[in-house]
Formats: structure tokens, sequence, C-alpha cells
């Protein structure tokens, strides 16, 4: 069993990039992809570990991207950096990508406060290393009594259809893919089932158009994935010649129904064969 898809405390995760490692060789994971949010701190400390004790440790990273053709609709895309690390021009570009998000949290608290609530962008910021995120927010207003737990805390400010929701600049997708691609990078379109289009044939078209701009893989094995989308997504990818991806989307106590490598209730268990297809992709 692998899992190409997790995040460690330097993005929104709970775990430190140690303790994954140290998770991933528990639960004897044949390979551990850390797909951070916008940065590869986690990676990065991790893999002098994963090395040492025999793990096959895969460098990603997962981005927010937005699609024009879809009123601008959030997509994630994932990046897989299997033969050759990351270009530094494309580390430094995510200095400008972690600079866009600080300058968005500080216009989440301001509307926060507008709508009357006591909180600070210093109290959010101490939960996040590397970066700070909607799920720090999450965090802060549970543990303020604003809202019973981090679903509600999205429902309830910010969330997409929040009051308190702000956006956060994003790439277009296709602009997004080819970033990726000119990284030395291998993109997939994370769990496809969150763009919630609901039409089955938008959806392929989508995947399509975007197979056409230089997407290669589709994440087919997710935790949010039914039975019916494992075999849809994977129907689709082999129709378009795409790469299959998989994980379990693991961010600790942050999402404590989501287990590593296993994923919601046991609903997943990627095979070494995708890990193995996608590197002769
Ligand atoms: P950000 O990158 O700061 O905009 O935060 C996005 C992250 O927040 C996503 O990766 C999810 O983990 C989480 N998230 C987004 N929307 C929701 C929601 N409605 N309920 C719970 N978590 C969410
Ligand atoms: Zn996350
Ligand atoms: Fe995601
Ligand atoms: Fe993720």
């Amino acid at each position: 069993m692998i899992d190409l898809h997790t995040h460690t405390n330097e993005s929104d995760g709970s775990c430190t990039p140690h303790e994954l490692v140290e998770r991933a060789l528990g639960m004897k994971l044949e390979a551990l992809a850390i797909s951070d949010h916008d940065t590869f701190a986690g990676y990065d400390q991790a893999q002098p570990l994963a090395t040492a004790a025999g793990l096959d440790l895969v460098c990603a990273i997962e981005l927010s991207a937005r699609i024009p053709a879809q009123n601008h609709r959030t997509a994630h895309i994932l990046g897989y950096f299997l033969d050759q690390p990351p270009s530094l021009d494309f580390r430094t570009w995510l200095d400008g990508v972690l600079a866009a998000r600080r300058e968005r949290n500080l216009r989440l608290i301001a509307k926060l406060q507008s709508v009357g609530l006591n909180i600070e962008l210093q109290e959010v910021e101490r939960l996040g290393r590397t970066l700070t995120g909607r799920p720090h927010f999450a965090q802060v207003l549970v543990r303020k009594g604003y809202a019973a737990n981090n679903d509600e805390a999205f429902r309830k400010y910010i969330g997409e259809s929040a009051p308190a929701y702000v956006e956060r600049q994003s790439a277009p997708v296709e602009a997004l893919i080819q970033h990726v691609v000119d990284a030395g990078g291998l993109p997939v379109l994370a769990h496809p089932v969150r763009l919630g289009i609901r039409d089955s044939s938008t959806e392929e078209t989508l995947i399509r158009e975007l197979r056409d701009v230089g997407l290669r893989g589709l994440e087919v094995y997710h935790s949010d994935h039914k039975e019916t989308d494992v075999e849809r997504y994977g129907n689709i990818a082999k129709r378009y010649g795409l790469a299959v991806t998989g994980g379990s989307d693991f961010h600790g106590s942050v999402k404590p129904d989501i287990a590593l490598g296993t994923g919601r209730n046991g609903n997943l268990s990627v095979p070494r064969s995708v890990l193995e297809k996608l590197r002769s992709a």
C-alpha cells in the first residue's frame, strides 16, 4: 500500500514531517508522497530521515488554481517531482504564493473583525509554520467558541459561501499546469469530485481540456471518492491517457476521520503499481 497525498504541519496538517515518516514506516507503507499546500518545507525536512530509514519518499506539492471556464471555481493541482527536484525558479515563485496568502490573511482577519468577532492575526499565525491557511482560522474559531467544529467554522464564517469568505489570488489552471511542467513536475488533477461538477459530461470535457493544456494525471483514488467515483475517474483516465494517482489527503488531527494510507473508514488502498506506472509515465 502507498499514499501519494499527505500534509504536514508545514502547511495545514498536524504531524511534523518526522512524525509522518515514522507513521508511514510504522504501518509499512511502501511509498509516501508529502504534498503540502504551496511549500516543500515538509518534504525537505522529511527527506534525510526517509532516506536513512529506507522509506520511498516522493516529492510533491498541492497548488490551488482557478478555472476561468467554470466561473473561476477552484481546482487543486498536485505536482509530482519523480525524477528531478523542483526548479529554483519554481521555489522562488512559491515565495510569491506565500506572500499572497499573507495578504489574504490580513483581509480575512479584517472581515472576521468586521462581523464582530474578537480575533487577531497573531493568534492564528501561531498555529501555522511555513504558511497559515483557513484550517488554522477554523481551529481558532472553534477554540474561541465561535463554532462547534471545523465544518461549522467554514459554514458560518470562512467557507466559500460564508459571510467572511475572502478569496486568495490564484493562477488560472492552464498557466499553473504549465508552470508545474516547466518546473520538472508531473501535474495531476487532485480529488476531481471536489470540483462539484454534477453533470458528468461537463466534468469529462473539462478534464479533457485540462489534458490538452498539459495535465498528465488524475487522482482516481481519494478518501472523498466513492466506489462509483473511482470507477468513473479510472475510466476517464484511461480514455484520455492520463496517469492514475491516489492518496488519503491525510491531515492528522485536523481531519481526524482520514487515516494515513487507508482513508476514511478504510475506503482507500492504493497499490504500489500506481507509483510504478507514474514513474514510467
Ligand atoms: P486555504 O488554502 O487557506 O484557502 O484553505 C483551503 C483548505 O481549507 C482546503 O484544503 C481544505 O482542507 C479546507 N477547507 C476548504 N473548505 C472547507 C470546508 N467547507 N469545510 C472544511 N474544510 C474546508
Ligand atoms: Zn490541506
Ligand atoms: Fe486539496
Ligand atoms: Fe490535500
